[in-house]
């Protein structure tokens, strides 16, 4: 009888070495978005799972989860978020107390809308389009990670840096190009591209606002139609999870060219195989065939 409880608790001893040697398969991280669930798989790679909270297809400004799928994220480890208002829901104390939010410490840029005649100030949160910015909100996983799981540290911190490098790399590509464009003008329909704009010295025109909700009224269409001539533009974006028709009226309205740019909110069937580096490599393409 001894014999056998002894042997019952060398197995379970030897299960739980077990599980607690390889990946930490139970301890779930939840991220608020695809760019968010990105950036953070990269850092923590298999030592947790990374579970996207805005279901697949679904715009992540109008996400509007039910009570019990945010009670879920109780059963986190870890919280993820981008903050700066892009997430709308509210969390509980318990859940604010794991949250990570990756926009901390970096400069946010404002957006000027006009709202019933009003000229209303609102951040952008659209950090992640900027590669320095993505840099940044990694070593804030990293940070993070490393306090939670500090065993692995060394194993983060190989991530953070190797993704670091392959993120600059497109930086300088992205800067090399557009040092030389032939215009700055950058037209979208969602105004999501600030911060690149920031970044490489380039101007947003966008015809909608921050929010993909936002609908621009007639009097502002006319402005940004003038603008458009005035400026030569010659290429109009809209983006994926957003239909093209709005993009495409004005487009042939004023007779230029109709492009499609990622804002990497989150993924279709159409882009289902790519990520967050593979997708501002083809907005890299696109800005730099509209541009120079
Ligand atoms: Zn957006």
């Amino acid at each position: 009888m001894k014999k056998i409880s002894m042997l019952f608790i060398m197995i379970i001893i030897s299960i739980g070495l077990f599980s607690c040697s390889t990946s930490r398969t139970n301890d779930v991280i939840v991220a608020s978005s695809f760019p968010i669930y990105d950036l953070t798989k990269r850092v923590v790679g298999d030592k947790y799972e990374v579970e996207t909270f805005t279901p697949a297809g679904v715009e992540p400004h109008e996400f509007e989860p039910t009570p019990s799928k945010v009670a879920k994220l109780h059963d986190a480890i870890l919280y993820v978020e981008n903050g700066l208002g892009f997430e709308k829901y509210e969390l509980d104390e318990e859940i604010k107390n794991k949250t990570l939010t990756l926009s901390d410490g970096i400069d946010v840029i404002y957006s000027n809308h006009s709202h019933d005649d009003k000229i209303v100030k609102e951040v952008d949160p659209h950090i992640w389009l900027s590669l320095s910015n993505a840099i940044k909100m990694m070593e804030n996983v990293y940070n993070r990670i490393s306090l939670i799981d500090p065993s692995n540290e060394a194993y983060y911190k190989r991530n953070y840096l190797n993704n670091k490098v392959l993120f600059e790399a497109l930086d300088s590509k992205y800067e090399e190009t557009l040092k030389n464009a032939k215009s700055t003008y950058l037209t979208t329909t969602h105004e999501a591209f600030g911060y690149l704009c920031h970044e490489y010295g380039l101007i947003q025109i966008s015809i909608m606002g921050i929010s993909t909700e936002d609908k621009p009224t007639p009097q502002q269409l006319s402005l940004i139609q003038e603008q458009i001539k005035d400026k030569g533009i010659t290429t109009i974006f809209s983006e994926e999870l957003q239909s093209e028709d709005f993009a495409k009226s004005v487009s042939e309205t004023l007779n230029i060219k109709c492009g499609v740019l990622n804002t990497i909110e989150g993924l279709t069937d159409k882009t289902s195989s790519d990520d967050y580096l593979t997708l501002m490599a083809y907005n890299y393409l696109q800005i730099m065939e509209a541009l120079c």
